[in-house]
Parts: structure tokens; sequence; C-alpha cells
């Protein structure tokens, strides 16, 4: 126990067992959404391509890599997210290659392998990762890109967190009215949706997922109130809201604009990055910055408490946050993030 004697920073640094950190010191961030396996795409697909754009694109750039550029992409990411004050990550994963990065990390890793597939499932191939990789689980893709047998097979199979991409893009919910991009798209590609007799996307959720199953809803960025209210009417387990407002602009030129929303309706919201392919880096504290009118002290608990939470982890690490507007408690352009211990 060390008396200080001032709070002068000079002298609190120069007092025998004192550090002195300015700003706020506060839990390690949890990166809700990433697919880190796709670190490679790093500056691959032109910004602002829409989110059919976006897909298209991915297809036509993701063979052009080799295996070593991949795994360096993924050594370096993770490497650049725990120099970012991120411990935990709820990681997307298609195949295996992200495991072995993974595996050496300090950061805790959990990883949820997505089903889809219209035309062929991968559900064999997912289920094969979940037995041979740790922390590894199940999920539906998305409402959209799941046939029923499958969607329902998958949600209601275990009992551990859904995550799974919710309301992205506009296409998503017009689907279910047989209209918009998705559903051009569908129809040139020659895929039939045994699905689309729900009404909307949140109405495939509520009739397939078991109310006790706690899920993750990634994006949200077209999410709209009867959305909100049938769904939350539904689960008696947690549920979470992540946004991930820098691929949003980054895909479709807009930042998310649910996030009143969300907290008007006092949800558990969280921040993901998404990955590298539609973002810039891979940084919760640039995040949060797209929400520079909510008290930081509301951003710092969807950044750090939600995400433990929704993914059953201890909170550990500590960060020291600098550069925030301290007599407003907002974050600014300046803030920075530092990890301590
Ligand atoms: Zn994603």
């Amino acid at each position: 126990m060390v008396a200080l004697e001032s709070y002068d920073p000079a002298v609190l640094d120069s007092t025998p067992g004192v550090e002195f950190y300015p700003g706020i010191i506060c839990r390690g961030f949890v990166n809700m959404h990433c697919h880190s396996e796709l670190s490679y795409l790093r500056g691959a697909i032109e910004p602002n391509c829409g989110y059919t754009g976006f897909a298209a694109t991915m297809a036509q750039v993701r063979g052009n890599f080799t295996d070593q550029q991949r795994s360096e992409a993924l050594a370096e990411a993770d490497r650049e997210m725990q120099s970012e004050g991120i411990v935990a990550v709820a990681d997307i994963v298609n195949d295996s290659s992200s495991f072995a990065t993974k595996s050496a990390s300090p950061i805790r890793y959990r990883s949820f392998a997505e089903v889809f597939g219209l035309k062929q499932s991968n559900l064999e191939h997912c289920q094969q990762l979940a037995e041979h990789f740790p922390d590894t689980t199940l999920t539906p893709h998305s409402v959209y890109s799941v046939q029923e047998d499958d969607f329902q097979a998958v949600c209601r199979s275990a009992t551990t967190p859904l995550s799974i991409h919710f309301k992205e893009s506009q296409g998503e919910e017009q689907l279910f009215e047989n209209s918009g991009a998705l559903a051009e798209w569908y129809e040139q590609a020659g895929f039939n949706c045994d699905f689309l007799h729900y009404n909307s996307a949140a109405e495939r959720i509520v009739a397939n997922i078991p109310h006790d199953r706690s899920t993750i809803f990634v994006h949200n960025s077209h999410l709209t109130q009867s959305d909100i209210e049938l769904i939350m009417s539904h689960f008696t387990a947690p549920v979470y809201w992540v946004l991930c407002p820098r691929s949003n602009r980054y895909i479709a030129g807009s930042t998310t604009d649910t996030v009143d929303l969300l907290v008007k309706n006092k949800l558990n919201i969280c921040i993901g990055t998404d990955s590298l392919a539609s973002n810039t880096s891979l940084s919760i504290i640039e995040e949060l910055k797209c929400f520079a009118h909510i008290p930081l002290e509301q951003l710092l608990t969807w950044a750090t408490t939600n995400g433990f939470n929704a993914l059953g982890l201890k909170p550990h690490g500590w960060l020291n946050i600098c550069g925030a507007d301290l007599q407003n408690m907002r974050i600014t352009e300046q803030t920075t993030v530092k990890r301590i211990l």
C-alpha cells in the first residue's frame, strides 16, 4: 500500500510501486464479429461496391493468394488485434486455416463454423470443423443463405450461442417479398429458396431458434422496431446485437444508423470489426468513434462487458484509454488505447 502525496503525474510516476496512467482504465476489448481467415483480402475489394458487388468481387479475388500470404495475413491480424487491446474474438470460420494462429495467440477466440449453401450445403464440413477444433460451434450464416432443413438442424442442435448475420442489407428483407437485389441475384443464379413462406427475416428467426438459446445478431443495419419486438418477445435467453459500423460504411457507404434504435430499446449492444475484406483495420476503438454522440461509459460497456457476457467469458485484460473528452465523457478522434496488462 502506498500513500499518495500528490496527484501530479510526475510525482505519482516517481512514487515507488505506483504507475500513472492518464485517462481511463478499463477491461480488455471483445471483438464480437470477425472473419480472421479473410485477413489476406485487406485492400483487395474496393469500398462502396454494395453487398452483391462485394460478394461478387470476393468470389473473383479470393483465389489470387497463396497459402503463405494467407497465413502471414492471419498472424499480422492477430498481432494487430492484440496491440489494439482486443482480448477475445467471436470469429467466423469457413475452413481450418485460422486455427493454428488462434491456438498460439493470447487472445481468446470463440469460433463459429457458419453453415450456408442454397444449392450445396457445407453442413458436414462445418460439423467436422466443430468436432476437430477447440471452442468451435455451428451457426447458420444468415436467414437468407441456408435452406430450411439445415437451418432447423443447426438452430435446434445444441445450446451454445448462435452468431447470425442479420439485416445487413435491404435485400435481405426484400427477399421475403420476392423483390430487391438479393432476389434478383438468386433468380439469375438459379437458386431456389424453400423458406420464403415466412413473412420476414425476423419471423424465420423466431419460428426456428428455441427461445432459450442465446443468439448474437450481427450487423443489424436495417433492423426495425417491429423486428425488435418480435425477437425480444420470443427469446428468454440473452440476445446480443453487434454493430460493425466501419464495415457497413466500407461496403455500402453508409454508417449504422440503427444504434439509436437499439439504445432506445435498451438492448445488449456489442461491437465488431468484421473482416479486413471490408475494413481498413481491426480496431474496436476506431469502431467506437462512429458513435461519438453516445456517453463513453456506455460505449465501453458495449466493447467489454457485453462481449464477455455474450461469449461466456470472465472479463480480463486492462486497457488505458487516452485522449477522450473527460469533461463530457465522450470519445474523440484523438482517443487512443493501450494494453497495460
Ligand atoms: Zn461477417
